[in-house]
């Protein structure tokens, strides 16, 4: 009998593929290892064996494994059942979940490196777009993966480019296999063991009177070591005794010290002792009560809490019961919301059972992670993390928390799986038993209205803990302002009001403003000319800190023009308004106060972000002014103001959820004010004040917003009531773009008649030289999702065999949030 595995690849391939093995190995083997296996012509791949059987593939011949790579399966069977919902419901296939779920420290490769040829000169114009598209993320990165510059170019084949790049010297080729993760290794340093001894250590002493130095290191040592009862660090030595690494290693050569190794975490709490969980006032104990009962028959429940009502804190004493029956729960936070402010706060009460899972941390620390959780260790009991946690491997979930709820940011766009975090922790929690708790102080209408119809349980909080005010919202109306000049730049004399007062009241004051960057627009004022982006159809942003013109969707950056590139006379202006602007503005308005900015200029790097909530925490920053990255669950608790610049960019952005995404934005950027003695403020500044969206934030009116935005969404057949499949299709040639998704929405109407829309291009019909177009297929209640997803399967398989669609992307997005 002849022995056989299944195996995933983390390529976009339909099926498992089948490798042969030997009787040993049947026996070895365990679904969840890795195996490395050839596929194509001569690559080695890392497979996931999802299945071990004795029955041959019957179309070719199974090829055997290279090697098995893994004592002990790395994936567990309910990670497997996870991700094949994953592909089925997001329709991608399990090979793309897998590249997805694994750190990318599991999936050895491989991989060709490419790296600039430093040694040649090379200009500009020498190349062509794509190659230069490549030559120039090579100027940020100092290697490429072949994957990366696939992604780069958006192209599955991009050998033709290399080969190009090759030939005109620009790049360098390195073949390699290699294991990414690397455990860090502290080096430790101890007595050899026949000098611990009272004895040995006189001995050694006495052995050592002529070299002072020596002798100090030991005597270091030796009280180090007495005075902590701890492994002492070769580091922690040298620093002590004042001596040098040479010292230390002289003594390990002498054979009077031995040096070794202990694996430590990277990622590790160097916290206080626990601290109790705080006591819950009424309202939280009630909200608890409620959260409990519902669970006796509601798998899902929604926590409805205004801002700074204490959810957080209602979470822990869940998270308290949960631990003690031994189960891990999942705590699941928008990926900006993952600041230390929650970090610190958890670790408070529950020390190293808490792990976090940061995109901002490195490969390694993620593997630690990875690891711990599979294990069920001690150190992973409740994890903390952005969208990309869910797919852990988890031995017992008790409970998935997914706080703010609403956040977009729960779904993923690119690559595949598009999935969306909070629906698949629903999913998630129930192949584990688990209980879902989502929270928000503005549920997504999706679901509020589940908890309307019962679907889930719902639990409100309608006070402040302590019952601080919710800050007075004021309007104000900028047309008026500007025609009766009482505008100064873009601060209206109410806003300049406002300021003033906060600060002199010794607050701080928060300025939201959408969009980063100086300007949007740059605009020649002779003949109306203004630069574009040559990969995208957008204008250029104008960024005047580094005095450069930037891309928002490609990166593409060039100098600030003293000219206008078409008439060339150097009468340039801007138009519109970003963070930089606003900052450049208040610093001259407010010459004495500390003026910051937190956009995703700012924010760079690990601890940017973190950098600059210290320095607010601390009152080093008077006046913070920010983009949406300002809304996210952060305490501040001595912001007095909020003030909105422009809330009408907002409210006019060409979205079906453009309504209920402001409410949320703007009520939860208010949320930030007012934690204060006196109550907070906020100044709204629009040229529509009785807009119906405004007129419920000023009023804080939830429950407005989702009665209409609900209405509008049923007369105009959006989610809830209608599910939503977006196609997009992409190439570089826009006629061929043209031609094919015309093609496809013809096919589709056959079959969905009039709940098929478009196509149409997209606010930015070109991106990275591609050309875009969508289409959208809405999807009644009544109509089955799964035969839906078949029909569409379908209509692409036939689409993919069409000579001239050659090439053409096709991006399906289910659920399109
Ligand atoms: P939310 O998550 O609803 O925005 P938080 O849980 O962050 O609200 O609570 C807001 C503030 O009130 C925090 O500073 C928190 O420490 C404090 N707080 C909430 N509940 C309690 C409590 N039961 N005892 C003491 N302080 C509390
Ligand atoms: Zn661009």
């Amino acid at each position: 009998m002849n022995h056989y595995i299944d195996v995933i690849l983390a390529i976009p391939l339909e099926n498992m593929f089948t490798y042969s093995i030997t009787k040993a190995e049947s026996q070895f083997l365990k679904v969840g290892m890795r195996v490395s296996v050839p596929f194509g012509k001569t690559k080695i791949h890392t497979g996931l064996v999802g299945a071990i059987h004795t029955n041959p593939p019957l179309i070719y011949d199974a090829k055997e494994i290279h090697q098995i790579l893994d004592e002990k399966p790395i994936v567990t069977s309910k990670q497997l059942e996870f991700w094949q919902w994953i592909a089925k419901y997001y329709m991608c296939t399990v090979g793309e979940v897998m590249r997805a779920a694994l750190p990318n420290a599991f999936i050895l490769e491989s991989e060709t490196l490419i790296s600039r040829n430093l040694k040649k000169e090379i200009k500009d114009t020498d190349l062509k777009d794509d190659e230069y598209l490549v030559f120039e993320a090579l100027h940020h990165q100092s290697s490429l993966k072949i994957q990366e510059v696939s992604s780069i170019l958006d192209k599955k084949n991009v050998l033709p480019v290399i080969k190009r790049l090759i030939e005109k010297e620009v790049i360098l080729l390195q073949e390699e296999i290699y294991d990414k993760y690397k455990p860090k290794y502290v080096r430790y340093v101890k007595l050899k063991a026949e000098y611990t001894s009272e004895v040995g250590l006189h001995q050694l002493l006495n052995d050592l009177s002529r070299a002072e130095k020596q002798k100090q290191v030991v005597m270091t040592l030796f009280s180090i070591a007495a005075k902590t009862k701890k492994p002492v660090k070769v580091k922690d030595l040298v620093e002590e005794s004042g001596s040098s690494p040479a010292i230390v290693k002289t003594l390990i050569n002498k054979g009077f010290f031995e040096d070794y190794h202990i694996q430590t975490d990277r990622v590790q709490y160097e916290g206080e002792d626990n601290e109790a969980t705080k006591a819950l006032n009424a309202y939280q104990i009630e909200a608890l009560k409620q959260i409990k009962t519902s669970f006796e028959t509601q798998n899902v429940t929604l926590l409805h809490g205004i801002t700074s009502s204490g959810k957080t804190e209602v979470y822990v004493k869940l998270i308290e019961s949960v631990l003690a029956e031994g189960r891990q729960v999942l705590y699941l936070l928008p990926e900006i919301a993952l600041t230390t402010q929650l970090v610190t706060r958890l670790q408070n009460y529950f020390g190293d059972q808490v792990a976090v899972f940061h995109s901002k941390y490195s490969a390694h620390e993620r593997v630690e992670v990875y690891n711990h959780v599979l294990g069920n260790s001690a150190k992973a009991k409740i994890i903390l993390g952005a969208r990309s946690s869910i797919f852990l491997p988890f031995h017992d979930l008790g409970l998935i928390i997914v706080d703010e709820e609403h956040e977009q940011s729960f779904k993923q766009f690119d690559p595949a799986p598009r999935y969306h975090a909070r629906d698949a922790a629903i999913v998630l929690a129930h192949l584990h038993q688990a209980k879902t708790v989502l929270g928000s102080a503005t549920p997504s209408l999706e679901s509020y209205n589940n908890a309307v119809e019962n679907k889930y349980g719902l639990v409100e909080i309608n006070r402040r803990y302590n019952n601080v005010q919710l800050p007075d919202i004021e309007l104000v109306d900028i047309a008026e302002k500007y025609k009766k000049k009482r505008m100064k730049g873009h601060f209206s004399d109410r806003m300049i009001e406002e300021i003033t007062e906060a600060l002199d009241e010794g607050y701080q004051v928060i300025l939201f403003q959408n969009r980063r960057g100086y300007s949007p627009i740059v605009e020649c004022n002779i003949c109306g000319h203004s630069p574009e982006c040559p990969n995208c159809d957008v204008s250029l942003t104008y960024h005047q800190f580094r005095k450069q013109l930037r891309c928002h969707y490609c990166g593409h950056t060039n100098a600030m023009l003293l000219k206008c590139m078409a008439c060339g006379t150097s009468n340039l202006d801007t138009k519109g308004f970003g963070t930089e602007q606003i900052e450049s503005e208040a610093k001259t308005l407010f010459p004495k106060a500390k003026v910051a900015r937190m956009d995703l200029d700012t924010t760079r790097g690990k601890y940017g972000y973190e950098k600059i909530i210290t320095a607010l925490e601390q009152q080093e920053i008077d006046i913070l002014v920010g983009t949406q990255m300002l809304t996210k669950g952060l305490d501040f608790r001595n912001v007095k103001l909020v003030g909105v610049m422009n809330a009408d960019n907002l409210l006019n952005f060409p979205d079906f959820r453009a309504h209920e995404r402001s409410f949320q934005l703007m009520l939860q950027v208010s949320g930030r004010a007012g934690r204060t003695k006196k109550q907070g403020k906020v100044l709204i500044q629009t040229y529509n004040p009785y807009h119906k969206i405004l007129q419920q934030v000023s009023i804080n009116d939830y429950l407005g917003m989702f009665k209409e935005q609900l209405q509008e969404r049923r007369d105009f057949k959006y989610p809830p009531f209608y599910r939503l499949i977006k196609i997009t299709l992409k190439h570089r040639d826009y006629n061929k773009v043209e031609t094919a998704s015309d093609w496809f929405a013809k096919s589709l109407r056959q079959v969905f008649k009039a709940n098929v829309l478009g196509p149409e291009f997209p606010g930015v019909s070109r991106v990275r030289n591609q050309y875009l177009k969508n289409i959208l297929i809405k999807i009644p209640q009544q109509q089955s999702l799964g035969k839906t997803k078949e029909a569409i399967k379908k209509i692409n398989t036939s689409f993919e065999a069409i000579g001239p669609f050659k090439g053409v992307r096709v991006i399906l997005n289910v659920d399109n949030y």
